[in-house]
């Protein structure tokens, strides 16, 4: 029970991977608080000792009501985990700047937006704090129609390295994590296909990325810092031959 009066923020938790770790977090001891637009889990949430905050994750103001209120509550916050993320994959020729807009503004600025407000508080922990970002196997490899995404996941590799030195000195670790196929409630069967395409010969599970999650906030390993930990079966390290 490390986690034991730590305070964690988990954005997009209102399903899958983000529930997933939220509820880990939870396991732990930790205070969690919850933020997602989409509140349609938030009382079975409740129910489990979490609290729950709608917001848009692209706004502001909504960010700042998020940290304004878990410091009301709880007095601060150590760990934030950005996850809150959408995908659009399209036809080049048919994605349209607002698609385009929607993906990098919930993708990445929502990573500036939350790591700077909730650093503001961090910095003044005697124990420092940790964010862990949700990169993607899709920021080293990429896929036809997916350039709004693969830019954003890109774009979150790249900010957490400079956001892990811009916070260095007030010993915040800052560092990402890029998931393979990741089966989830809404993802329950994911095809043979994306089983194969992981060496391990299984897609990943909720429980594989929040245990990543875990090691990269817990203060004991914090000289892991503005890494990307693959957490995708060796998917990534394939070579494949085309006969
Ligand atoms: P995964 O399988 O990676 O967990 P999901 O789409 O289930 O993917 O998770 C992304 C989460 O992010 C969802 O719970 C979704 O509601 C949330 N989300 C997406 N966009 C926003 C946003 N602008 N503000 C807040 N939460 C968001």
């Amino acid at each position: 029970m490390k986690f034991i009066n730590k305070t964690v923020i988990v954005t997009g938790a209102g399903n899958g991977i983000g529930q997933g770790v939220a509820l880990a977090y939870r396991r732990e001891g930790a205070n969690v608080v919850v933020a997602d637009w989409d509140d349609s889990n938030f009382a079975a949430l409740e129910a489990k000792g979490l609290d729950c905050l709608q917001i848009n994750v692209q706004e502001e103001a909504d960010i700042q009501r998020l940290l304004e209120q878990t410091i009301e509550k709880y007095g601060q916050v150590d760990i934030l985990i950005n996850n809150a993320g959408v995908s659009v994959f399209k036809p080049l020729f048919e994605l349209t700047l607002d698609e385009w807009d929607r993906v990098i503004n919930t993708n990445v600025r929502s990573v500036f937006l939350a790591t700077k407000e909730a650093a503001k508080y961090m910095k003044n922990n005697e124990t420092g704090g940790a964010v862990v970002n949700m990169a993607s196997t899709r920021s080293m490899m990429s896929e036809v129609n997916s350039e709004a995404y693969a830019a954003s996941k890109g774009g979150i590799v790249s900010l957490t390295h400079a956001l892990a030195l811009s916070l260095a000195d007030y010993h915040i670790t800052v560092n990402c994590i890029s998931p393979g196929w990741i089966e989830t409630n809404e993802k329950a069967e994911l095809r043979e296909v994306d089983h194969h395409q992981h060496p391990s010969r299984r897609v990943g599970t909720v429980a594989d990325i929040a245990k990543a999650c875990l090691y990269l906030t817990d203060p004991e390993n914090n000289f892991v810092n503005g890494e990307n930990i693959t957490v995708d079966g060796g998917m990534t390290k394939k070579m494949i031959y085309e006969e």
